[in-house]
C-alpha cells in the first residue's frame, strides 16, 4: 500500500483581529491515509471536522505541524504553487454541490480543467467522459437548476474527478439530499472506492459511515478514535430515470445504477 497523504502534530488556531486566539480547533491531529482506503471523519459539531478537512485539502495551512500530500511537503509549497498541485490531485465535493448556475452541465465540469489551461476540445471530451461515469452525459447542455438534488451532486462529482485525482473530499455530501437520493450517491461513491479511489468523507450519519473501512472520530481538536471495520452496504436498488419533462423539484430522483450487482 502507498500513503496518498500523513498529517503530523497540526494544529489550527483561529485568531482575533486583535491576535488573541478565538478558537483552537484542532490541536495535534496525525493521520495517515493509505491509497484506496474510504475514511468517514465523525465528530460532534465544533469538533473540528471542516477545519480538518480544509487543511487535508490545502484550502487553509495549518498552525503548526506537518502536511505531506502524495508524498510532497505541502508546507513548503509557494500559494501558486500549492493551488496548482491542489488541482491536480484533490477533488472537492461540497454539501451545497456549489455549481455555477450560469454554466451548463458540462461547463461546470470543464471547470478545473479550464484552471489547468487544457484546450477546449480536450475539455469537452474529458468533461463528457466524466459525465459518463455518474451517468449525466445525457444532460451536458442543461444548467443546474434544471437538475434535481441528486443530479446536481453527481454533477459535482464528475467536475470533481474531471482532473484524475488521487483523493476525493467530500464534506457531507449527502446533507442537503433526502434519504432515497442519498443512497443513490453513497452508491456512486461505493463504486468510485471499488475501483480504487482514496476517499475522506465527513459525515454524521451512521448509516452513511457504516459504507467506509475506518472512522477517524474527532473529539475537540483531537483524534478520539481511529478504527478499521467490515463495511456494511444496503442492497441496492435501481429506479427509472424521470421523464424529461419532470421539474426539478418533483421529488423524483434516479437512482446512479453503476455497475448494479
Ligand atoms: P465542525 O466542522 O466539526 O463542526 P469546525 O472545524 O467548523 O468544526 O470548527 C472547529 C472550531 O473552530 C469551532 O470552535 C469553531 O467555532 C472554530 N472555527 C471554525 N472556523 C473558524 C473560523 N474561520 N474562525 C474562527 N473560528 C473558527
Ligand atoms: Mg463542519
Amino acid at each position: 500500500m502507498s500513503t496518498v497523504l500523513s498529517i503530523r502534530s497540526v494544529t489550527k488556531t483561529y485568531y482575533k483581529p486583535d491576535g488573541s486566539v478565538m478558537a483552537q480547533a484542532l490541536r495535534g491531529v496525525n493521520v495517515d491515509i493509505e491509497k484506496g482506503e474510504y475514511v468517514a471523519i465523525m465528530g460532534s459539531s465544533g469538533s473540528g471536522k471542516s477545519t480538518l478537512m480544509n487543511v487535508l485539502g490545502c484550502l487553509d495551512r495549518p498552525t503548526t505541524g506537518e502536511y505531506f500530500l502524495g508524498g510532497k511537503n505541502v508546507a513548503t509549497m509557494s500559494d501558486e504553487e500549492l493551488s496548482l498541485y491542489r488541482g491536480r490531485t484533490i477533488g472537492f465535493i461540497f454539501q451545497a454541490f456549489n455549481l455555477i448556475p450560469e454554466l451548463t452541465i458540462e461547463g461546470n465540469v470543464e471547470v478545473p480543467l479550464f484552471y489547468q489551461g487544457v484546450p477546449p476540445a480536450e475539455r469537452r471530451q474529458r468533461a463528457l467522459d466524466a459525465l459518463k461515469i455518474v451517468q449525466l452525459d445525457h444532460r451536458t447542455g442543461h444548467r443546474p437548476k434544471e437538475l434535481s438534488g441528486g443530479q446536481m451532486q453527481r454533477v459535482a462529482i464528475a467536475r470533481a474527478l474531471v482532473t484524475t485525482p488521487v483523493l476525493l473530499l467530500a464534506d457531507e455530501p449527502t446533507g442537503n439530499l433526502d434519504s432515497a437520493t442519498g443512497q443513490a450517491i453513497l452508491q456512486v461513491f461505493d463504486d468510485l472506492h471499488d475501483q480504487g479511489m482514496t476517499i475522506v468523507m465527513v459525515t454524521h450519519d451512521p448509516k452513511v459511515s457504516e459504507r467506509c473501512q475506518r472512522i477517524v472520530r474527532l473529539a475537540d481538536g483531537v483524534v478520539e478514535t481511529d478504527v478499521r471495520q467490515t463495511p456494511t452496504r444496503p442492497v441496492r436498488t435501481r429506479v427509472a430515470e424521470p421523464a424529461p419533462q419532470a421539474t426539478p423539484d418533483s421529488g423524483v430522483e434516479p437512482v446512479a445504477a453503476i455497475a448494479s450487482a
